[in-house]
This record gives structure tokens, sequence and C-alpha cells, in this order.
């Protein structure tokens, strides 16, 4: 389903000064697609500005080398310090849970927004959608964006829209990795990705943290509904006992699908603002985002996450009846 990219062509002719942004607790595929967009505006002579609603996790620093690109709305930037923006660039969501603290901005932005994602969940964000729910990053979107639009692809677009392709498709291990997704991959390889200092950038600077924390949900693993569904929990205090923060649990979900047999994997985690976080993945077909959307959130079919205003216990036993309901009525 190739997009017409015809709306934003439309836009940059008539613009000057962008915001982009992503969703809360930005991944890779978010960020990367961030420095990807960034620079195809910026090859266009525009003024750019992104700001989003979390700090970014320190396993990306990398995609910010100088500490000038992401801005953190509420900390080092104001929504008074944004009024003189024009267009609004939203990227890798399509709901409103998904905004953060910058709902409220986003809601009241007075010019266009342009949101670029893959998503399956979608709300009226009042903006014009360039969306393939077929593509497994939108980081991939973003590079044919610049395709479409005659930018070059620089060495750091194609750093970011590789690393945001790598995060989304469990570094082309998951189903969603096609031949033209290596085909997109070798050409940013060509642009000048260098594929190595990603990996280990991301992967490869665990701290002592976040390996303690992975050690101890892994040691609480647990199984429920015959086998067919592994999850774990991951308290306030479990982060602070072991000298993690938030940011340390991306990731952590993808050891409960691995459990053999399961066909569905959770990961609960406390917030600090209370409520619990829940990410769900599946195997074998269950659409989670589907289960997801009980509680207000969705994602993708395989991947999906949701936040339940309640206690961690009531939480995971909520979650666990909706996934119930939905194999058995799976076929
Ligand atoms: P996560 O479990 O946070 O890694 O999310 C898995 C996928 O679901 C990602 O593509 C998220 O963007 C999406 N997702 C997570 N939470 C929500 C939500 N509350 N609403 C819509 N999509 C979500
Ligand atoms: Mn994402
Ligand atoms: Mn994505």
């Amino acid at each position: 389903m190739p997009i017409d990219w015809s709306p934003l062509a439309a836009i940059l002719e008539k613009h000057e000064r962008f915001l982009v942004t992503t969703h809360v607790r930005p991944d890779g595929d978010a960020l990367g697609s961030e420095v990807g967009m960034a620079g195809l505006l910026r090859a266009k002579g525009k003024d750019v500005r992104v700001v989003n609603s979390s700090r970014t996790p320190p396993r990306y620093d990398f995609l910010d080398e100088d500490g000038t690109l992401f801005r953190h709305f509420g900390g080092d930037v104001q929504a008074s310090d944004l009024a003189d923006r024009e267009v609004l660039v939203i990227l890798d969501l399509s709901a409103w849970s998904q905004l953060g603290d910058m709902v409220d901005f986003v809601r009241s932005f007075p010019g266009p927004r342009v949101v670029i994602d893959h998503h399956v969940s979608q709300d009226d964000l009042g903006a014009t959608f360039l969306k393939d729910v077929t593509a497994e990053a939108t980081g991939t979107l973003v590079a044919r964006a610049a395709r479409a639009l005659q930018v070059p692809i620089t060495p750091s677009m194609a750093n970011g829209l590789l690393t945001a392709i790598a995060m989304d498709t469990g570094w082309f291990r998951h189903p969603n990795t096609r031949p033209s997704t290596l085909r997109e991959v070798a050409d940013l390889v060509e642009s000048g990705a260098e594929i190595h200092l990603i990996y280990q950038r991301i992967f490869e600077r665990n701290t002592l943290g976040r390996l303690r924390l992975m050690g101890e949900m892994l040691a609480g693993l647990r199984t429920a509904l015959e086998g067919r569904v592994s999850y774990a929990t991951i308290t306030r205090e479990d982060l602070s006992r072991n000298g993690a923060i938030p940011q340390d649990t991306e990731d952590l979900v993808d050891y409960t699908v691995s459990v053999e047999g399961v066909e569905v994997g959770l990961l609960f985690i406390e917030q600090a603002r209370g409520g619990v976080k829940v990410s769900l993945r599946s195997r074998n077909g269950l659409d989670v985002a589907r289960v997801a959307a009980v509680f207000g959130g969705g994602g993708h079919k395989a991947a999906a996450g949701a936040t339940l205003p309640e206690p961690l216990e009531s939480a995971v036993a909520a979650v666990l009846a909706a996934v119930r309901q939905a194999l058995e009525t799976s076929v």
C-alpha cells in the first residue's frame, strides 16, 4: 500500500517552522524516525525542533551525539517556547493515549498536523494520516518519504532509520521482516549506516542495574492459563532495589514470550505516577492489539500495550482474564 506523499510535499511548500514529536517511552523506531525526519526537513531548508513527552533513554543517546536534537517537553522546553511552530509532525503513533504530557499541547496545536505511522489502532487526531500498517517500522516510511521528496539520506539519517527498522523487527527476527526490509537496510548501509556500531551501542552498554533487574524479572517469570501465557511484574521497588531506571525495562517483555509453548507474553510495570503499564506480545497469531484495546491501549497484532489505572495485582488479574477470553474465542 504505497503512501501518496503529495500532502507532505504540499505542506513543505507552504511552511517553514516544524515541530516533530513521537510517543511516550520512545523506542528505537520513535527516535530513529525523528532523526530521519529532522534530516529530511532540514534538507528542505526547514527550521526543525524535535520535542518529546519523555526523556531519551540512555541507550539511544548515540542518535543525538551532541545532545542538541531531542528535547523534553516540560523539561528543557515549555509549551510557550513552541508558539512559533507552524506544523506538527507526529511519528510512530496514532492514539491520544500515546502522547503523554503533550496531549493537551497537541489537541490545541493550531497548525496542520501530520501523522506518519504504521500502527493498526487509530484515533482521530485531527491530522493528515500518512499511514501504512503493513510497514515494519515508521522508519521505513520516513525513508520512503525522503526518496519520494528527493532528499538524499545522509549517514546520520541512515543510522537513525536503520535503528528504527532494526528495533521494530527485533533485529530482523520478527515475522514483519520481509525481503523489502532487508533491501531497505542494504540501502541504508550504502548511505552510511553503521550496523555493527548501532548494535553495540544499544545492546552492549547494559548498566548493572538493567542486568540485575533482568535477572530478577527472569527469576520471577510465571505461567498461567495452562502454560499458554507467561508473565512477569516489575514494581517501583524492584527498580530502585536494583539501581535500574524505567527505561531499563525496554525489550524485557520479549523474554516472556520466549518460553517454550507460550502463546502470549505479558510484562506488567508499575508506573511512577500510579497505574500499571502492560506490554503484550503474541506468537501463533492471537491479536493482542485487541486485548490492549479493552484497556484503552493498542498497537500491533503481535505487539501491543496499555496502561491500567489500578494496582499491580488487579491489573494482572484483569489482563489475564482478557487474554483468557481472547484465547478462548479465537480458533
Ligand atoms: P510496548 O509494549 O510499549 O513496547 O508497545 C508495543 C506496541 O504497542 C508499540 O508499537 C506501541 O507503540 C504500542 N502501544 C503501547 N501502548 C499503547 C497504547 N496505550 N495505545 C496505543 N498503542 C500502544
Ligand atoms: Mn514505537
Ligand atoms: Mn514503530
